[in-house]
């Protein structure tokens, strides 16, 4: 009798974000995941505008998705996942989910998230839902503790990383106030706000 063998799963890392713009912290968060859980592919997907903010992002869309390809030029399992940025308008994580099932079927999905996020989840559309598709990694953060979601459905790994005490925020802070934000962004970031010349005049936060 043949013997049978399953392909094993994929495992899929989703790391969505405003990603305004990305900086170290995020691609810490990016390395962790893919030695930690071992995932074959990491997709990063930077949202056009975020449902609960009710801010615009500082950079433009196109700025954001060629800061995060540029991270993702330098680590072989990260991909870009632009398809919030394709449509051009705020998506809930479900829908965004959804199209990542329809393309890696079989797919095994962990989403990555930050701890000041992954406290804020029952105020996301559709949690019942997307509970039950994939299993959330979440990564401390320094800030003060807030109680953990309460989802029936809700499956997660709490991280016990090293705290990096960045956000896209203080970046913004810095350039408003003319500090250099070197060493807050990855390399190839920086050379390209350098290049664009988008390090000197961001007078907005
Ligand atoms: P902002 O300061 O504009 O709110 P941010 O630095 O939180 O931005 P986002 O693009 O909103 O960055 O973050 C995407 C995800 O990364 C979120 O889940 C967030 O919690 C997580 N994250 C960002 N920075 C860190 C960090 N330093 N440590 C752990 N998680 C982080």
């Amino acid at each position: 009798m043949p013997k049978l063998s399953c392909p094993p799963l994929l495992k899929i890392g989703f790391f969505g974000g405003t990603f305004d713009p990305i900086h170290t912290g995020h691609e810490f968060i990016c390395e962790e995941a893919i030695k930690e859980f071992e995932l074959d592919k990491l997709l990063l997907c930077p949202a056009y505008q975020a449902p609960l903010r009710n801010t615009s992002p500082l950079f433009t869309a196109e700025q954001r998705l060629a800061m995060v390809r540029l991270v993702a030029e330098n680590h072989s399992r990260v991909a870009i996942f632009d398809f919030e940025i394709n449509k051009k308008q705020a998506s809930f994580t479900w829908q965004t989910i959804q199209e990542v099932r329809r393309i890696y079927p079989k797919a095994k999905i962990l989403l990555l998230i930050g701890y000041d996020q992954f406290t804020q989840l029952s105020k996301w559309k559709f949690l019942n839902e997307l509970s039950q598709a994939v299993h959330f990694v979440v990564f401390a953060r320094e800030q003060p503790r807030a109680p953990l979601p309460t989802c029936s459905e809700l499956s997660f790994t709490l991280m016990n990383n090293s705290l990096l005490n960045i956000s896209s925020t203080s970046i913004r802070e810095h350039l408003h106030q003319g500090n250099s934000i070197e060493g807050m962004v990855p390399k190839g970031v920086y050379s390209y706000l350098q290049t664009k010349h988008l390090l000197t005049n961001s007078n907005q936060i």
